[in-house]
């Protein structure tokens, strides 16, 4: 039996946007974020990480950083809430016209948002059902990968959300509903699921 899933993106959903988190005590999550996590788990969705990480391709940090910044994530979600990731799923890859330089890690991928390569893959490993699923991130890029994958795509207004809202960041997108934060967005999917959409 496939289950229904929420994909959720890491930089400005769960975590406040700093930029590349070159220190990883410097990431933090933000207010209620872990709390809305855990109303997931309990309703019973398969919560799994999606999340574009060009770091290790551009040659700021090796990609076991980025894993020691998803140790200290799932350990605050833990410790603040009792909330989990079932999955986590992250693109290191980055072409060399974007800004790929390191050899291992530089190359086009179909992980790479919005390309569906993660989601694909979650699905397969773990037998989600895509069309039933949901994406829940802060770019037009997220919203779009999410459709691309037959997924509802919710834009949080918190990170970049709100300046792809106003047309000042990447492009003009269409998500099937913009919550102000997680929080937010993890009550109207739980409605969703409730009435059967
Ligand atoms: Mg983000």
């Amino acid at each position: 039996m496939t289950r229904r899933a929420v994909f959720l993106d890491r930089d400005g959903v769960l975590n406040q946007e700093v930029g590349y988190i070159h220190q990883v005590e410097d990431l933090h999550l933000m207010p209620g974020v872990a709390q809305a996590v855990r109303r997931l788990n309990q309703a019973g969705l398969f919560c799994c990480l999606v999340s574009n990480q060009s770091g290790p391709a551009r040659g700021y940090y090796p990609a076991s950083h980025v894993d020691a910044l998803h140790d200290r994530l799932c350990h605050l979600l833990k410790t603040e809430a009792g909330a989990k990731l079932d999955a986590l799923y992250y693109c290191p890859s980055l072409s060399a016209p974007e800004g790929g330089i390191e050899p291992e890690y530089t190359r086009w991928s179909t992980w790479r948002k919005p390309n569906t390569g993660m989601l694909v893959a979650a699905a397969w490993e773990h037998d989600l059902d895509l069309s039933q699923s949901f994406m829940v991130g802060d770019k037009a890029t997220d919203v779009d990968m999410a459709h691309n994958a037959g997924c509802v795509g919710i834009l949080v207004q918190t990170g970049f959300g709100d300046r792809v809202l106003s047309g000042k960041y990447q492009h003009f997108t269409q998500p099937d509903f913009t919550a102000t934060d997680l929080s937010i967005a993890v009550d109207w999917l739980l409605q969703q699921v409730a009435v059967g959409n």
